[in-house]
């Protein structure tokens, strides 16, 4: 059996015979009536997708994920659903595109909205299925109260609320214990103007620590992450880790300065394959390997512009912040010993959207029924079942509430949209081009003239798409917005 298990086996329990026909078709739930899996989704921010050695980077060492990847399968054609942090993440925790939960664009420490309590999001799923849950990161969701990792779900929370760049929202909740740095007062932190990339850290609701030193980051997100699977281990846990590295400013600690060759983002992507190190040790140590999903990802490309974090999507075209393959594709490996097929690649289309529907059914947590949830349950394709297609007929590439592109199958058409139009020059008419993924992963071919019936095809999806979700391209809101939060 050159895939592994198939999908029975796959959802079936370890060791035990999933006897009955009526077994194997409740699926996740014969699984859960056991023990439900643990899982850990590791989210990295701005990692390109060739900036893993299993992804093919000619420079950066990263022996951890690649033995990761050995043990289990890498998706090549896996996806998230935005081009920048907030609405990236808003997707992976509601299983829907942010501008349904209206959550589209990049929060700031002046913003006031956040994740609404009225979303479901994969922590709260998972918990009112009795797992432990930890937030161990950047959230990005809304930093003030009502929209804190543990008002969503996770019992405890450890991190930046939002990007490392960011600065401080002089109104937080301080905590009794709080460490100030560099010379630091409440009065100061109050009163004065903020430092430029002077970010607090949090525990629970509270700012422990501003403005944070950075360069620590990844070993306390690493020490936390160990503890939390430590104490769980005798119950279902779900830790989310989404580091705050390789977005800039890049940080690294001591330890990892100067040890890759790809300098400093490097440096920065050697140490988080060492905390995946830590972490799947830790896993394997306490005898929990064939009970652990593990999913590593990052929430969007290499910031090419601007900030040029070092980082490359290559072969795919751009980067961070556009809606080419660079921005949305990225380097994706899931591991679940016994369950996930070993050194195998899928290149079947997946998102980050699927996480939640998958994970429920694999939890035999309910997916909330009265409303929409745009993503699919992709098991068959985790366990290698023969013949696994992806369940997702099309998936949709915004920019902020702008739909800029379609992809089905193998094709994706960047649409038809007026571009530019600043005070220097008009807004000018771009045509659609049409390009077939599967023969040009770095969308340099327009085949759209040779194509129209593909460019027709993919046109009626957008447009159905819409009238779901809008596209402020087109001036349309779409009929199935949810609103996000407000504090
Ligand atoms: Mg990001």
């Amino acid at each position: 059996m050159e895939h592994g298990l198939n999908r029975r086996e796959f959802l079936g329990v370890a060791g035990a015979a999933v006897a009955t026909a009526s077994q194997a078709a409740r699926g996740g739930e014969a699984v859960a009536a056991q023990r439900p899996p643990n899982f850990i989704v590791i989210f990295t921010d701005d990692q390109g997708y060739q900036d893993l050695g299993c992804f093919g980077s000619p420079d950066i060492k990263t022996p951890c994920i690649d033995k990761m990847a050995a043990e289990g399968t890498r998706f090549t054609d896996f996806h998230v659903a935005a081009c920048v942090c907030t609405p990236s993440r808003a997707a992976l925790l509601t299983g829907c595109y942010p501008q349904r939960v209206s959550l589209p664009n990049v929060l700031f420490p002046g913003s006031k909205v956040g994740i609404s309590d009225k979303e479901t999001t994969l922590a709260e799923l998972l918990k009112a299925r009795g797992y432990a849950t930890t937030c161990i990161g950047k959230w990005h969701l809304g930093h003030l109260p009502p929209f804190l990792p543990t008002r969503h779900g996770f019992d405890s929370y450890l991190g930046i609320p939002y990007s490392n760049d960011m600065t401080v929202d002089p109104t937080m909740e301080v905590a009794d214990d709080v460490k100030w740095n560099g010379g630091m007062t409440l009065e100061k932190m109050r009163k004065d103007k903020p430092i430029r990339h002077g970010v607090p850290l949090f525990r629970g609701e509270k700012v422990v620590e501003y403005p944070v030193d950075q360069a620590t980051l990844v070993t306390r997100y690493t020490e936390e992450a160990v503890k939390f699977i430590t104490a769980s281990k005798d119950k279902p846990f779900f830790l989310y880790l989404p580091h705050n590295m390789p977005h800039v400013p890049l940080f690294v600690s001591e330890r990892f300065k100067g040890k890759s060759k790809r300098g400093l983002y490097g440096d920065v992507i050697e140490e988080i394959d060492w905390s995946t190190g830590q972490i799947l040790d830790t896993v394997r140590k306490l005898g929990l390997a064939e009970n652990t999903c593990v999913v590593y990802t990052s929430d969007n490309g290499p910031w090419l512009i601007m900030g040029r974090n070092g980082g490359s999507a290559l072969p795919l075209r751009d980067g961070k912040g556009t809606t080419w393959e660079g921005g949305m594709r990225e380097p994706c490996v899931m591991w679940w010993p016994g369950r996930i097929p070993a050194g195998k690649t899928c290149a079947e289309f997946a998102a980050t959207l699927d996480i939640l529907p998958t994970f429920a059914k694999l939890a035999g947590a309910e997916v909330p029924k009265d409303r929409i949830i745009d993503g699919k349950d992709i098991s068959p394709l985790m366990s290698g079942a023969e013949g696994a297609k992806s369940p997702t007929e099309a998936f949709f590439y915004y920019r902020g509430y702008g739909l800029e592109a379609v992809r089905s199958g193998k094709w994706k058409l960047h649409l038809a949209r007026k571009t530019g139009g600043g005070k220097a020059k008009a807004a000018q008419e771009r045509p659609a081009e049409l390009y077939d993924l599967e023969a040009d992963i770095s969308e340099k071919n327009n085949v759209a003239a040779a194509n129209p019936d593909v460019v027709k095809r993919l046109e009626e999806l957008a447009e159905r798409c819409r009238e779901d979700i809008g596209d402020a391209n087109r001036g349309t809101t779409g009929k199935n917005r949810r609103p996000c939060g407000t504090a």
